[in-house]
């Protein structure tokens, strides 16, 4: 916590004053580009990977970044996305999942989380992709199979996004887009949902890694 606290210390100090005027501005109100939806995973900053300044994403961060239908479970996710794209009109949803997140691995092995019930209740909305896992034929390390519970997670989270009112009422009026991204936070890279190919291809500019670290995250998905 001390090291927090300094952190706050430097913030006021050093970097809000440089910021004065954009914070300022802000206190007028906020006008978002997006919503990022992502996991809770202390190792995945949205801000720093799409160089967002503060106003600029409207974020919602939850476990898994797992996204209940609608009306299952109303809460905390499902007000934010209405609040976002109903009140404030974002034009773009990201959802973005992660490598190496620790919701999907317990997602593939459930018996370490059975204590933690609000844990394990949470995780059942990711049975969907276990399930599209489960058919896909390429898969066959454990590295393989986590990686492609994360990608089949996004796609089936994505699936759970349209089924909210606020969201269907943008999508059917052509105001709304739905991006689902898979982060490599070891690499830097972003790999990006194509509906039209049912696979994730990489996105942005790739960072300068090594050509043997530079594979599609998995083979085919079933497009939703
Ligand atoms: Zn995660």
């Amino acid at each position: 916590m001390d090291r927090i606290l300094k952190g706050l210390s430097r913030f006021q100090k050093n970097v809000y004053p440089k910021h004065r005027d954009l914070f300022h501005k802000l206190a007028l109100g906020q006008r978002p580009e997006a919503l990022f939806i992502t996991c809770a995973d202390s190792r995945i900053d949205p801000c720093m990977l799409t160089q967002t300044k503060p106003g600029e994403l409207f974020i919602c961060r939850v476990i898994g970044n797992i996204i209940p239908p609608y009306p299952d479970a109303i809460g905390g996710v499902s007000a934010t996305i209405e609040y976002a794209v109903g009140v404030l009109g974002v034009p773009d949803v990201i959802v973005c999942g992660h490598t190496d997140c620790g919701v999907m691995k317990g997602v593939l092995r459930p018996d370490a989380l059975k204590p933690l019930t609000s844990v394990t209740a949470w995780l059942n909305y990711a049975q969907p992709a276990l399930q599209a896992v489960a058919e896909l034929k390429q898969v066959h390390t454990d590295a393989e199979h986590l990686l492609a519970l994360a990608e089949c997670n996004v796609v089936e989270q994505l699936g759970n996004l349209r089924t909210h009112p606020a969201v269907a009422v943008a999508l059917a009026r052509d105001a709304l887009k739905l991006h689902g991204w898979v982060y490599k936070f070891e690499t830097g890279e972003v790999f990006g949902y194509d509906p039209q190919q049912g696979q994730f291809l990489e996105i942005g500019a790739p960072p300068s890694v090594s050509v043997a670290n530079r594979q599609p995250l998995s083979p085919q998905l079933q497009v939703i």
